[in-house]
């Protein structure tokens, strides 16, 4: 299928208009956690941990290169913000900031947002599992991917 950049890339999205636009307008409710003028945080319906957070940028767009540098860095900074509360006031020590880019990495709601999850010791929470490279693989893949 061809695509434009920025424009929906399939009819569903088309005929679905996104849940978190409908959150930030205020169609959907939701537990606030930080609102300015250009980023909204609230809390994941389903959460991993209690206070598992999104902070999304109110302008639409879809993942991470979508996303003008300036956006980019305000929800970032967000992020930060709601970091420092949850370890402030949930006493957690720690938490993931995780950002589903592009469905085949996880995202099911395409617009751009951040997880921020508290973690405790025992939540028995498994991060992602890692592989070893085989001979060769990390020289080619970084010719690939090295940007000069
Ligand atoms: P993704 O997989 O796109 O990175 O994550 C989307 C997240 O949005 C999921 O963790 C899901 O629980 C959350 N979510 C989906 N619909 C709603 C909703 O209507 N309200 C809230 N608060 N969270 C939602
Ligand atoms: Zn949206």
């Amino acid at each position: 299928m061809l695509s434009v950049a920025g424009a929906p890339s399939s009819m569903t999205e088309y005929n679905m208009p996104c849940i978190f636009c409908k959150i930030i307008n205020g169609e959907i409710s939701s537990y606030k956690v930080y609102e300015d003028e250009e980023t909204l945080a609230f809390l994941d319906i389903n959460p991993v941990n209690p206070g598992h957070t999104l902070v999304v940028s109110k302008k639409h767009y879809a993942n991470i290169e979508e996303t003008d540098e300036e956006t980019l860095c305000r929800v970032i900074n967000i992020v930060k913000k709601v970091g420092l509360s949850l370890k402030k006031n949930l006493s957690v020590r720690g938490y993931n900031v995780q950002m589903n880019n592009d469905p085949v990495a996880g995202q099911i709601i395409p617009h751009l947002h951040f997880h921020v999850v508290p973690r405790t010791e025992n939540d028995s929470l498994k991060l992602w599992p890692q592989k070893e490279y085989k001979a060769g693989q990390a020289e080619a893949v970084l010719k690939k991917i090295k940007i000069i």
